[in-house]
């Protein structure tokens, strides 16, 4: 445990800031449901600094507790002393994993698939080919499928199947050159917008296109290294971080555009903090990357400047729902909305629109129960609205509510800003 100490201690100038006022109690989500101490920021802080001063014997259990959270940064945006809660946490995961060893489990996945985009890409299309033996088709307006046989780990998901053809297979994964072009855009779908919602990122292409963008779309790209990261696998982390590095210096472009929140969160926060850079030049490239890496919201919004496209024949009133990792990392709040109103279509405000859905990526996996319940209390939110669409920019936040709402047999379809419009520039061509 002294060794453990020893390396926790880097943390300590970061622990000393917390004030111990509590504020954080009363805005996370996992703390409203259980009312653990040990689930909210204050009681995590205070374990690190317990773990600092040897007062534990058991590091697994630190772990256990440190690794249960949604990683949601409610409690760092409301925090009045300014505490980086969610960088604490990162690297108490990777220090306690170093310490305790990442399980074989999560080694198989982060170090032999996922940090090797090939090898990733070619299982997930193996895995597409035989998913019919595990997952049955159900006819609900999310279109998620279920298992075919009840399994302890897999629960009663409704979940999304792996789609037949990944982005990067189609004919929208080329590059598009045009001379004339005013702006040269970078494009990061992410794993879950190539792999489980290619139409997403299709559908950015083809608002691009509109635009007439020039568009660079790397082949070969890996994973923005999150689910690794959270789970204290700086190696893996490190791998992916520096193999789209090597993609994205390739070509110069003026920004780079991704669909996923939770992407953009990494790009702009976790490569420049986490990774190590080789030297100067590489900090510098990721400290310009991560300024120019925008939501495409942002980009349609602030940048091309689009407004109005008038006519779209799928009128319908939407809600939509900030994904954690857009407000309360990054800020990010007015522009999926206008790209929503821009698209002719009416939005109806739910109440507590930025209260997390409760999916936190593994967390959702290891803590189902928990997640479902914080899940439960936004779908209630999301059904008084009336509206047949809730709209929101993660991936992850899509697979959580589709999941609720299937298993609701509700009627509210989950959708991206972004197909919404797509659909609405669809008809005003027709
Ligand atoms: S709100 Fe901030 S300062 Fe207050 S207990 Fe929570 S983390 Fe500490
Ligand atoms: S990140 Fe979210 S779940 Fe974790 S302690 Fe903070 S508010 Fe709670």
């Amino acid at each position: 445990m002294r060794k453990l100490a020893k390396l926790v201690k880097e943390l300590e100038q970061d622990l000393l800031i917390c004030v111990r006022c509590g504020t954080c109690h009363a805005v996370c989500p996992l703390y409203n449901i259980t009312k653990d101490e040990g689930d909210v920021a204050r009681g995590k802080l205070s374990l690190l600094d317990g773990l600092i001063k040897n007062l534990f014997s058991k590091p697994d259990q630190v772990n256990k507790i440190i690794n249960k959270c949604l990683l949601c940064g409610s409690c760092a945006a409301s925090c009045p002393s300014n505490v980086n809660v969610i960088q604490i946490f990162i690297k108490a995961r990777i220090i306690l994993t170093q310490f305790s060893k990442l399980p074989l489990f999560k080694k198989i996945i982060f170090r032999f698939f996922i940090s090797n985009p090939k090898r990733f890409d070619l299982g997930m299309i193996i895995l597409e080919k035989f998913q019919f033996l595990i997952f049955a088709n159900n006819a609900n307006k999310q279109q998620t499928s279920s298992y075919r046989i009840f399994s302890p780990t897999i629960e009663s998901r409704r979940i999304k199947v792996i789609a037949k053809i990944p982005f990067h297979k189609t004919e929208y994964s080329q590059n598009y050159n045009l001379n004339k072009s005013k702006f040269k855009v970078a494009f990061f779908p992410g794993c879950a917008f190539d792999k489980i919602y290619p139409k997403i990122a299709i559908d950015t292409i083809q608002i691009l296109k509109h635009y007439g963008i020039e568009i660079y779309i790397p082949k070969n790209q890996g994973c923005c290294g999150i689910p690794a990261l959270a789970s204290g696998d700086k190696e893996s982390f490190t791998k992916l971080v520096s193999h789209n590095i090597d993609l994205f210096s390739i070509n110069g472009f003026d920004y780079l555009v991704t669909p996923c929140a939770t992407c953009l969160t990494t790009i702009k926060d976790l490569w420049p903090s986490i990774y190590k850079p080789e030297g100067r030049k590489e900090e510098e490239f990721l400290n310009n990357l991560s300024s120019k890496s925008l939501d495409i919201s942002q980009f349609l919004i602030n940048i091309l400047k689009v407004s109005d496209i008038g006519i779209n024949n799928d009128l319908a009133s939407v809600t939509y729902h900030d994904p954690c990792h857009h407000k309360k990392i990054l800020n990010i709040e007015t522009e999926p909305r206008k790209l929503i109103k821009a698209s002719g279509n009416k939005l109806v405000e739910m109440e507590k629109a930025d209260s997390c859905c409760g999916m936190g990526g593994t967390f959702n996996f290891f803590h189902y129960d928990e997640s479902i319940k914080i899940g439960k209390l936004k779908v209630e939110n999301i059904k008084k609205t009336n509206c047949s669409i809730v709209a929101t920019s993660c991936p992850a936040c899509m697979i959580q509510l589709s999941d609720i709402l299937a298993k609701q047999h509700s009627g509210v379809d989950v959708k991206h800003p972004i197909e919404i419009f797509n659909q609405a520039l669809f008809n005003s061509k027709k």
